[in-house]
């Protein structure tokens, strides 16, 4: 966020001032970053702190002035001008989210979906392309075509994830089967399921909780001590939550402190409403670090992404979710919709960064279309941001409205994730409507 009197920005100081924070910005490494600006002359104070070594160096690169030139006094500024004015500039980096698409394993377990290994490919490829940083394939050793998916990792940049249960009880990770298949497949990161409701520790495992503990904290150990990026998925971690907390957390503590990168918290029944999310995620991420924990929403109650955005606003930092919403029942959190959001929108696009850049956002509506056409199916006219209806109207007034600046009824640009603006004509564009009609 830069402010900046908007007179002064028509008279180039602003100009000026974005031109050095962006130098600033390079001279510490950084790619992207934000600056808050305040401009004492001009009263504005929206910063606490302020940067010595900012305006050192604003100083330095603005040809041996702190303060841009600025022919005329603004209104309002004391006498003296700008010569006099203090400059306060804080430098803010924005903190990275992690996209984790699990497309190729929760999404194929849609109803009627089957991907073949040419599929997989594939979709590993674009989901590569687009800037996400982890894919998961599937369940090596669980079925031939993930064991031979599995036989050589198909993405270039993005880090490839292997699936399966943790150890069992009673035997060590060493010995245990499915731990070995996720050992010998061919991934940087091994993402463990593993149980934290109580109820399910019991009933499902028939194990004591301590076990069940041990389990996590010895599958964990066993893929860091291989080389590999661990990461514990907490299934039914907000039932479980909501249920016994204390034993919930402990899961995904005793996960994070054998070495995992990420405990991910899971609305596995997909039934936690956003409220709740915010609340449980802001409690957990009290006491275990944020960018340390993920989350892995459900859709059925169709708020799968809102629940996403609420635990990223709660503290969580890495972001699962599935091309077009894929994923048994309701499906899974739409990656589709939830990263022009991140991207492009307000609080999320101002405070985060994600690997998906500009040119990659451009490619989303194929990449969208491209997933339908593998599986299909027509895709969703009315799919946000890259459905064919997302920036159509025929409405009149909308129209004309549109004609003369498309921003009076379009959220963003339509081009930014690679869909088209469609006028559509039709017997309400024929009708003359009133400058005071309108449609909510
Ligand atoms: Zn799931």
């Amino acid at each position: 966020m830069l402010y900046v009197d908007p007179a002064s920005a028509r008279r180039g100081a602003a100009t000026a001032l974005l031109d050095a924070i962006e130098r600033l910005a390079a001279a510490r490494g950084a790619k992207r970053l934000t600056a808050d600006v305040s401009d004492t002359a001009n009263r504005y104070s929206n910063v606490e702190a302020s940067s010595a070594s900012a305006a050192i160096w604003l100083r330095s690169t603005t040809n041996g002035s702190a303060t841009p030139p600025c022919p005329k006094r603004l209104p309002g500024q004391p006498p003296g001008g700008r010569d006099n004015a203090s400059l306060k500039v804080k430098i803010m980096a924005r903190e990275r989210l992690y996209l984790f698409d699990t497309t190729l394993r929760d999404g194929a377990l849609t109803t009627g979906v089957d991907f073949s290994i040419e599929d997989k490919r594939q979709i590993a490829a674009m989901l590569d392309a687009l800037g996400i940083d982890y894919v998961e394939g599937g369940y090596p050793g669980a079925n031939p075509i993930d064991t031979k998916f599995f036989q050589s990792k198909p993405t270039k940049r993005a880090r490839f994830c292997a699936f399966g249960m943790t150890k069992r009880p009673g035997r060590s990770a060493a010995n245990d089967p499915g731990v070995a298949a996720l050992l010998q497949a061919d991934a940087d990161a091994i993402v463990f399921v593993a149980k934290s409701w109580d109820y399910h520790v019991h009933v499902a495992l028939g194990c004591s909780l301590e076990e069940n503990l041990e389990c996590i904290a010895d599958s964990v150990r066993a893929a860091v001590a291989a080389g590999r990026e661990a990461m514990v998925d907490c299934e039914h971690f907000f039932d479980g939550y909501k249920a016994n907390p204390s034993y919930a957390l402990k899961c995904a503590r005793v996960a994070l402190e054998a070495g995992a990168r990420w405990a991910v918290l899971c609305d596995t029944n997909g039934g936690t409403l956003p409220d709740e999310v915010e609340r449980i995620v802001g409690e957990v991420t009290r006491v275990l670090p944020g960018e340390r924990v993920g989350i892995h929403a459900h859709n059925d109650t169709d708020n799968a992404v809102a629940n996403t955005l609420a635990a990223i606003r709660a503290g969580a930092r890495q972001v699962q979710g599935t091309l077009n919403g894929l994923g048994e029942r309701c499906g899974n959190a739409n990656l589709v919709s939830l990263i022009p959001t991140l991207a492009l929108k307000g609080d999320f696009a101002e405070r985060f960064e994600i690997g998906v850049n500009e040119t990659s956002l451009r490619s989303l509506t194929k990449v969208s279309r491209t997933i339908s056409e593998l599986l299909n199916a027509a895709p969703d006219r009315h799919a946000p941001y890259v459905g064919a209806s997302a920036f159509a109207t025929k409405a009149g007034i909308h129209a004309s409205a549109l004609a003369k600046d498309p921003r009076t009824y379009e959220h963003v640009p339509p081009e930014t994730v690679g869909n088209k603006r469609a006028i559509l004509v039709s017997d309400q564009a024929a009708v003359r409507t009133s400058s005071r009609s309108c449609t909510a």
